[in-house]
Order: structure tokens, then C-alpha cells, then sequence
């Protein structure tokens, strides 16, 4: 048997494409007197929060969004963070709001998310729009799994039927990604760090979505010949590299798809924050909707 390797998801080009699109679309509010406005929260000095908050400014700038960060030191109290929140639920001119995570220690992380109004919700983590997509209702999509299921639509790739298995099972990937797929008429089994024999999961896998953090978590000997696989991880080596949590020379081997890490599901990550962003704009203002 000819074994091929697996066709790349190229998740930077297609962001890319994307972001023409949605620079079109910021243009034509633009000339109906519309600039979409993301305001980022970024409270301490964590230099990883501090590049992703610079990734989405820049980004946002390159589509025509104005963007806007508000630095507060990691010593404010939660009251102050939710009286900024508040400002901002009310001002008029900001379409979108994103508060940076991880919070530090003191500061409830919950309050904050419900805290912001969920029509400026454009990381899609507030519990009302995190309702509506489990119900199925056009809503506020977070932004990783939004990005996981434009990639797979874009290439063309079933997800009706299949057996998808998400490995994780966090609030901001995991959950709402196995969400998603369900929605789609996948068939779904969520995998996480208490799950015995995790290989006989990701071995039947036909989509494997994998968001643990770790490393080479998942190589060729885990996976399903065939199958498609999104690696969300990113993880820093020792040696500065990046990586994902998928082993991608091997697992490129077996499977039919897969995404690289760096560029893949990362640049689609920002641009689906763009996207809400300007699905904001246009349903706070009725213009463009
Ligand atoms: P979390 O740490 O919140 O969740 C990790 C999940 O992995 C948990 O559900 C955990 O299980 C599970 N897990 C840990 N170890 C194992 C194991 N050995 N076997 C099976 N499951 C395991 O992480 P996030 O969901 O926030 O992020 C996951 C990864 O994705 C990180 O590398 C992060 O940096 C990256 N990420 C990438 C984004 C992108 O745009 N590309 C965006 C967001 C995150 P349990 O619940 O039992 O603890």
C-alpha cells in the first residue's frame, strides 16, 4: 500500500483570505459612517498575554478595525476591573470587548466574562451566548473552535456522521469545539486527563481535535489511518521553538489532513475575533447587518 502524506491545513493562508474578505466588509460600514471598535483589557505583565494582545491589535488595524488596549497593573482589585467593563458596556463607540486571560489569582475570572455585555462579547465566552450556541442560535462563536470549524469547512471536510473525539476539555477550546461539531451532526466523545485508555478513543477517531498543552501528546501510533487531525496546542520548547501537541512528522504519516503549528489553527484564532468583531458592529449599530 502507497501510503500519502496528509494535506496540510494551511490555517495562515486561509485566515489571510479571510481577512481581505472581512477588510471589504470593514470598508463598506466604514463608508455607512461604521468603524468597528475592539477595546482589549490586559491586566499585569505577562509577555505571552502581552504578544497575543499585540498579534490581535495588529491585526485588527491591518482589516481597518480600531483597536484600542487598556493596560491595568496585575495589583487592581476585581471591583475596578468590572467599573472599566461597565465604562465600556456603555460607551457607545466600542462594538467589542476582550479581557485578556489568565486574570491574576484575586480576581474572579467568571465575574469578569458575565460581566461583559454579551452583544460586546466577541470572545464568545459569556454564559448567554455560550447558551445560544449550544442551542444552535446565531450567536458569538469562541473564537478557536469558530476558527477549528471554518478550517474544516473550508477544506471541504465531512463532519456529519463522523466520530469526532476532542481531546480536552476547557471552557474556551474543548467544550464548545465537541459543541460545534455536534451541531454539525458529528458524532462526539470528549477525552481529558482522567480518561483511561485514551488511545482506544483517538485510535476511532475520524476528526481528532487536540487541546491539552502538552507537547507530542499524540503521534502516528495514537491516530487513525486517514483521519484528520486539528492541533490546537501551542507549547514553547526549551529551545524557544514552538510546537503543538501533535508529533507532525509522524502523524502526517496516517492522516488525510492536519494542521501545522505554528500557522494554523492560531492565525485562524485572531481572525474569527475580527469577524465577531464586526458581527458586533453591525448589531449594535443596524447598519450592515
Ligand atoms: P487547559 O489547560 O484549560 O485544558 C487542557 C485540557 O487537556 C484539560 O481538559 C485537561 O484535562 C486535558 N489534558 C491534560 N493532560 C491530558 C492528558 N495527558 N490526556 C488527556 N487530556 C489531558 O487548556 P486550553 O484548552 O486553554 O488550551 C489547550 C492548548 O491549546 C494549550 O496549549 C493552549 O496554549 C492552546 N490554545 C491555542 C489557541 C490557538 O489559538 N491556537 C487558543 C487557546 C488555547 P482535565 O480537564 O481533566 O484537567
Amino acid at each position: 500500500m502507497v501510503v500519502m502524506p496528509a494535506k496540510v491545513i494551511e490555517g495562515k493562508e486561509l485566515a489571510h483570505q479571510i481577512r481581505n474578505e472581512l477588510a471589504e466588509d470593514v470598508a463598506k460600514l466604514k463608508e455607512q459612517g461604521v468603524t468597528p471598535q475592539l477595546t482589549v483589557i490586559i491586566v499585569g505583565d505577562d509577555p505571552a498575554s502581552k504578544s497575543y494582545v499585540n498579534g490581535k491589535k495588529k491585526a485588527s488595524s491591518q482589516t481597518g478595525i480600531s483597536s484600542d488596549v487598556i493596560e491595568m497593573p496585575s495589583t487592581i482589585s476585581e471591583q475596578e476591573l468590572l467599573d472599566k467593563i461597565n465604562m465600556l458596556n456603555r460607551d457607545e463607540t466600542v462594538h467589542g470587548i476582550l479581557v485578556q486571560l489568565p486574570l491574576p489569582d484575586h480576581i474572579n475570572e467568571q465575574h469578569i466574562i458575565e460581566s461583559i455585555s454579551p452583544q460586546k462579547d466577541v470572545d464568545g465566552f459569556h454564559p448567554i451566548n455560550t447558551g445560544k450556541m449550544m442551542l444552535g442560535e446565531d450567536t458569538f462563536l469562541p473564537c478557536t473552535p469558530y476558527g477549528i470549524i471554518t478550517m474544516l469547512h473550508s477544506y471541504d471536510i465531512q463532519i456529519e456522521g463522523k466520530h469526532a473525539v476532542v481531546i480536552g476539555r476547557s471552557n474556551i477550546v474543548g467544550k464548545p469545539v465537541g459543541q460545534l461539531l455536534l451541531n454539525e451532526n458529528a458524532t462526539v466523545t470528549y477525552c481529558h486527563s482522567r480518561t483511561n485508555q485514551l488511545t482506544d478513543f483517538t485510535k476511532n477517531a475520524d476528526i481528532l481535535v487536540v487541546a491539552v498543552g502538552k507537547p507530542y501528546a499524540i503521534c502516528a501510533e495514537h491516530i487513525k489511518q486517514g483521519s484528520v487531525i486539528i492541533d490546537v496546542g501551542i507549547n514553547r520548547l526549551d529551545d524557544g521553538t514552538l510546537t503543538g501537541d501533535v508529533d507532525f512528522g509522524s502523524a502526517a504519516e496516517k492522516a488525510s489532513y492536519i494542521t501545522p503549528v505554528p500557522k494554523g489553527v492560531g492565525p485562524m484564532t485572531i481572525t474569527m475575533l475580527l469577524r465577531n468583531t464586526i458581527k458586533a458592529a453591525k448589531g449594535l449599530t443596524g447598519i450592515g447587518r
